[in-house]
């Protein structure tokens, strides 16, 4: 019991000095008697002499103890009493008996209606006070114990409440996301085991799931920092949920993924149109206090099939499998699973496993490109080109596993390794004198490599390794990578500004756009081979190579005509003045042996 309620019994159970005491009684001797004997102890005391003068008093003021005679003219005592118990307000008040009869059966009478003692006229004074005393204190101990159960009941319900509040936060935390307040991946795995059962009991029940997966959200983290990252993912959150109906669930899975609940689409159709829907809605850029990012999503949508779901797990996997196919096919777009999908998942899977192991045991080679210069045909630098020297599989392709080293992360390790090696090459070309100090290796560099803010440390430690300075080293980046890519553009800056000199790869293909060439720190330009290949047989080929060479001169850069293949190819580069160029004309990517022997050889012809 806390110390209140120990005061407050303690104030209840004391001496009841200040009781009202209300006398009913017919003989007026007794009533005069009986006042005088309680006046005298300091109670208060009122008289009725009759049954409806009693009841009267008892409605002005409710009395603490009523002293009841039984045999009244107008109303005997019994019936008064019961009539008093029968006003919820007096019902409490105890009666003591007055009364000269004293068979048993009048004694049971009186208790049974309600009468809490008993007194026998003639009455003793000292039995009067007893009696009286011992009917306040109870009373009073009642009136204390009512009260503490209603602070105790408040007290109840207050912690009762303190409990809900305390248990909707544990629902929150344990089926709500906290940055997004969106549902969790717990709540989200119920709803959808609820669409399951529904589709157990209606075997024509379909409904559709949409994995959405930020494409290269990571950027945002690793430039802006992890709180401007969250602010991120709350606005992107908002932007989805603009596009679904009050039916659907959007939850989030954490990170940048996000899952939706189509309960009532239940064809492809339907399910790509909220799709586009919600690849429109993130088109707009996102504004944040100092900056603002443009956002885009990959989306894997699947349609439930009674037979493969079973369970929650299986629609899910199917799904991310298809975010990822989406991821695959260049971001920014949706794909619809197909089983096809799940055995290149699964042969993805394989080769991620692989590329672990092969990056362990130093399986990545470097192989070399000879850039030549067209008029004087001397190598004046090497693109490295990377290759995987499988144990059982032999030499492989970089198309057959870059992607999955760049979904992965993997190209970062896998980048950094194959760097070094080549540093190392080059360090020796120099040491033997089979390159001047003029000479370049041509690195590429995916997305994610040029996406970490600690690249160009990186690439400067690897450098000074093998004594070699900035300007032995090219960075060939495609234009997808700076487009609306800020990050990037912020990186490449800072590589310019240390002396690093980049190129623009695969020049022509996708988003090409000659004017905003001259907004980068980019020195050379390389045309993708298919515009090289075609400028013999296609004359609008030609007339665009001509535009870029144009374009190039005039913003004081350098081309590189890559995939010449032929001496037809060759003289009409030579003719528009291109200045470098590579391709199986010269040489195919050769191992460093080969490329040793090779610059050798190259030196001898020029002595
Ligand atoms: P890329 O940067 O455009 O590299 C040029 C590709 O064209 C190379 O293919 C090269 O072998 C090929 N090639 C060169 N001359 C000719 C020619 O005359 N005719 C034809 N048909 N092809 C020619 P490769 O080595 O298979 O590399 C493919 C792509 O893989 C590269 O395209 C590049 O984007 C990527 N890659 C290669 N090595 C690396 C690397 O170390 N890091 C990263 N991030 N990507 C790399
Ligand atoms: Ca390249
Ligand atoms: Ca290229």
């Amino acid at each position: 019991m806390n110390e209140g309620l120990k005061v407050e019994l303690r104030d209840y159970l004391g001496a009841p000095h200040q009781a009202d005491i209300l006398i009913v009684d017919d003989t007026i001797e007794n009533l005069w008697l009986l006042t005088n004997i309680l006046e005298e102890q300091g109670y208060e005391v009122r008289k009725a002499i009759s049954g409806s003068s009693a009841l009267m008093a008892v409605q002005a003021a409710i009395p603490d103890l009523i002293l009841l005679d039984i045999c009244m003219p107008d109303m005997d005592g019994y019936t008064l009493c019961q009539q008093i118990k029968s006003i919820p307000e007096s019902a409490d008040v105890p009666v003591i008996f007055l009364s000269a009869l004293h068979e048993a059966l009048d004694k049971v009478k009186a208790f049974s209606i309600g009468g809490a003692d008993y007194i026998t006229k003639p009455f003793q004074a000292a039995e009067v006070l007893v009696r009286t005393r011992n009917q306040l204190m109870i009373r009073q101990a009642m009136k204390a114990v009512q009260h503490m159960n209603l602070r105790l009941e408040s007290q109840i319900q207050e912690r009762t409440r303190a409990l809900e509040i305390a248990n909707q936060r544990l629902m929150e935390i344990a089926y709500y996301d906290n940055l997004t307040g969106l549902p969790n991946r717990a709540l989200f795995t119920e709803c959808l085991a609820r669409s399951l059962e529904a589709v157990q009991a209606d075997p024509d029940y379909r409904f559709a799931v949409l994995f959405v997966d930020c494409d290269r959200f990571k950027l945002i983290n690793d430039s802006f920092g992890h709180l401007v990252g969250d602010e991120v993912l709350a606005k992107i959150a908002q932007r989805l949920a603009t596009v679904l109906n009050s039916d659907d669930v959007l939850a989030r899975f954490g990170g940048d993924e996000f899952v939706i609940l189509l309960r009532q689409v239940d064809n492809t159709k339907a399910a790509i149109a909220v799709a586009d829907r919600l690849i429109e809605a993130m088109k707009p850029s996102i504004p944040l206090p100092h900056l603002e990012v443009f956002i885009t999503t990959s989306i894997g949508i699947v349609i439930s099939n009674p037979i493969e779901h079973q369970k929650s797990e299986h629609i899910l996997r199917d799904a991310d499998i298809a975010m990822y196919s989406a991821k695959a096919n260049g971001k920014d777009r949706y794909c619809v699973f197909t089983p096809m999908m799940q055995r290149a998942s699964l042969e993805r899977f394989q080769v991620e496993t692989d590329l672990h192991r092969a990056l362990d045991h130093g399986e990545f080679v470097p192989f070399y490109q000879p850039i030549v210069n067209l008029k004087t045909s001397a190598v004046v630098g090497l693109e490295v080109l990377i290759r995987w020297q499988h144990p059982e599989q032999g030499l492989i392709l970089p198309h057959a596993f870059i992607s999955v080293a760049e979904e992965t992360g993997l190209i970062i390790p896998i980048g950094k390794a194959l760097l070094d090696q080549a540093c190392r090459h080059f360090a020796e070309w120099r040491s033997h004198q089979v390159v001047d100090d003029q000479f370049f290796i041509s690195f590429n560099l995916s997305a994610c490599q040029i996406a970490q803010a600690s690249l160009p440390q990186c690439l400067q430690h690897t450098l000074a390794q093998h004594q070699l300075s900035p300007h032995h080293l090219r960075l060939e980046i495609t234009e997808t990578t700076l487009l609306n890519n800020s990050l990037a553009i912020a990186v490449i800056t800072q590589l310019a500004q240390q002396g690093m000199h980049l190129c623009i790869d695969d020049f022509g293909i996708g988003y090409s756009s000659l004017s905003y060439l001259h907004q980068f720190p980019v020195k050379t330009v390389k045309i993708d081979r298919s515009f090289i290949q075609l400028i013999a047989s296609e004359p609008h080929k030609l007339q665009i190579v001509k535009a870029i060479l144009g374009i190039v001169d005039a913003l004081n850069m350098t081309a590189v005509a890559e995939g010449i293949e032929t001496r037809e190819q060759l003289m009409s580069l030579e003719k528009m003045n291109c200045e470098l160029g590579q391709g199986y004309l010269f040489s195919k990517p050769v191992s460093a042996d080969i490329t040793t022997h090779l610059l050798k050889t190259q030196i001898q012809c020029l002595q």
